[in-house]
């Protein structure tokens, strides 16, 4: 009777799974989902060196997948990959991949196809972004957002998909952002990337579900020990009172982006295509959206 009063404890079904903030694994982890199921699997993770791929990376791994990581900087995937096989005993194979360029997502996903056989699931995680009013933004610094973010979502599907997912079938999770809901001060450029990307999610899973390829976005609220959330929110969270606002009264983590990305690579997910996941505690339903003060946390944060 005391053990399952403790299991139906008040608030357990909303309490953050523990994090670190940096870019190291777990340094310890309650499996919640069932341990192997993604065993035999292979994803290939964009952005998966750093932040919320990385993260997502090591949570698939143990869970039994192997990974491909995959970003500019081969040195940073390299360590990353260290870390990851470290902890989880399972394999991971660092890549250089410029999103925006075709050609190095085909010969990143050759080189995968070779060590691994197969990919079963792609996670689209890399972007860049920055706060800057649009009255600001260099027609350069738009097309730039927009190249990463959604060309570079386009590029990797596109090639996975004729690589390998048209004959096998397929999962792809698209990392995106609440920006666009409500025109969030300051990123024009994240957030019609963003919203591009969900409206290719649809796109992608009506052409693409006879085919065996579910598609779907996860949208985060602000998470973190991430660089997004260092840049963009750390310095406005901590200078008002930001999660008051927030229905959850918190930010997310790492891991909570993790999980929700494992249900939706998983088979627990298996009638799910087509749509956007929201996991940010209610953040873009309260949140304020006030250009002034918005502008003063994006002069501070440029010093
Ligand atoms: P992050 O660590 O900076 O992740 C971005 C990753 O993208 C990096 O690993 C970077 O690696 C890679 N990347 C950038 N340009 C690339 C390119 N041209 N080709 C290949 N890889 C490239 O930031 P994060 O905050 O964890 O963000 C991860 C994802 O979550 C992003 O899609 C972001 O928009 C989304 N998100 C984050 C938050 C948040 O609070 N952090 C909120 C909403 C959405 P290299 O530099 O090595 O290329």
């Amino acid at each position: 009777r005391g053990e399952r009063a403790a299991m139906a404890e008040k608030g357990a079904a909303s309490r953050p799974p523990p994090d670190v903030d940096t870019d190291e694994c777990l340094r310890e982890y309650r499996h919640l989902f069932s341990p192997d199921i993604l065993a035999g699997q292979v994803a290939f993770i964009t952005g998966g060196g750093s932040g919320i791929g990385f993260r997502i990376a090591e949570i698939f791994m143990r869970h039994g997948c192997w990974t491909v990581i995959a970003s500019r900087n081969l040195q940073r995937v390299l360590e990353a990959s260290k870390k990851l096989v470290a902890a989880t005993g399972q394999q991971c194979l660092p890549l250089c991949v410029d999103v925006r360029q075709p050609q190095t997502v085909v010969a990143a996903v050759d080189e995968a196809l070779k060590e691994f056989k197969r990919i079963d699931i792609l996670v689209n995680g890399a972007a860049g972004n920055f706060l800057c009013p649009a009255s600001a933004l260099s027609f350069n610094a738009f097309k730039t957002v927009i190249d990463i973010d959604t060309i570079g979502t386009f590029n990797t599907c596109k090639v996975l998909f004729e690589k390998y997912f048209r004959d096998h079938g397929g999962v792809i999770v698209n990392i995106t952002a609440t920006l666009s809901y409500r025109g969030q001060a300051l990123q024009v450029h994240a957030g019609s990337a963003k919203a591009a990307i969900d409206a290719m999610t649809r796109h992608l899973a009506v052409e693409w579900g006879p085919n065996k390829i579910r598609v779907n976005s996860l949208a985060p609220g602000p998470i973190t020990g991430t660089e997004g959330y260092r840049r963009l929110g750390g310095r406005f969270a901590e200078e008002s009172s930001h999660f008051e606002v927030i229905p959850l009264q918190r930010a997310g983590n790492k891991t909570e982006i993790a999980h929700g990305t494992l249900y939706l690579a998983s088979c627990l997910s298996s009638y799910v295509t087509g749509t956007t996941l929201v996991v940010d505690g209610g953040s873009w339903l309260t949140s304020a959206n006030n250009f002034p003060a918005m502008l003063g946390i994006a002069s501070s944060s440029a010093k």
